[in-house]
């Protein structure tokens, strides 16, 4: 019962619509499945069905996976908060990590990067909505911050990302993204990547220049499983 090809192939014809209506290149936009909360066999079976790139929101867990998968040629982003005591295995388990929001989490993400693998692609995320107490840093930020994080020598900055604050009307998940790509194409600095849009908005997203659609619920169902206690501790 491989609902998990069904599901992919249902997103992947929304990127290739949106894409279309957008008049971009199908391919100018990735799809990073978003695997938090479920098993490693599911993951293989996206794998099976031409998936490579997973999202992952909690240490612990996605280090799990990484183990039970190592036979697979998958590459690993990292999406969720970053707790400066996890930054050293992010710098060697990952192929990406999309939620830096501070300079000091870049500084020791490119000090503890192996210096056997190329470096660590990373997305500068942006509190685009502004929502108190919600991760990323404020939209003022981004210049002076994506100056910093760029020239560090084990990260390659690619971009920004950002979470805005739900909304079911197209319009007002149009205006969140666009504004994240204003910002993006006002820095001097050779990005090549948006990461934004979801389950619910990734046609907004890709209307707005996203190269990475992150989805979850909409590929694997809802999730209901909570992260492994080594991942809520303090
Ligand atoms: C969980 C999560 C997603 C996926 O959300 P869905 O609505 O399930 O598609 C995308 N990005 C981040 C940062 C997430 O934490």
């Amino acid at each position: 019962m491989s609902m998990i090809r069904d599901t992919l192939a249902k997103v992947r014809q929304r990127i290739r619509d949106a894409a279309q209506s957008a008049g971009r290149h199908a391919d100018s936009v990735g799809l990073l499945a978003v695997s938090k909360t479920k098993p490693a066999e599911q993951l293989r079976e996206a794998f099976a069905s031409g998936q490579r790139d997973f999202g992952e929101n909690y240490l612990q867990e996605a280090l799990g996976k990484q183990v039970a998968l190592a036979d697979l040629p998958l590459v690993w982003h990292f999406i969720g908060p970053i707790q400066s005591n996890k930054t050293r295995a992010l710098a060697e388990h990952f192929d990406w990590v999309h939620s830096v929001d501070r300079l000091k989490i870049a500084e020791r993400l490119s000090a503890q990067r192996p210096s056997h693998l190329p470096p660590l692609n990373i997305c500068l995320q942006v509190n685009i909505s502004e929502e108190p107490s919600k991760s990323g840093c404020l939209p003022e930020e981004v210049p002076a911050l994506a100056a910093a994080m760029a020239a560090l020598p084990h990260l390659r900055l690619r971009g920004l990302m950002a979470i805005p604050a739900p909304s079911t009307d197209p319009t007002t998940q149009r205006a969140a993204f666009a504004r994240l790509r204003q910002l993006q194409a006002q820095l001097p600095l050779p990005l090549d990547t948006l990461s934004m849009g979801m389950s619910e908005d990734l046609e907004a997203a890709i209307a707005e220049g996203a190269t990475w659609v992150r989805v979850g619920s909409a590929l694997f169902g809802a999730r209901t499983a909570p992260a492994t206690a080594a991942d809520t501790a303090p």
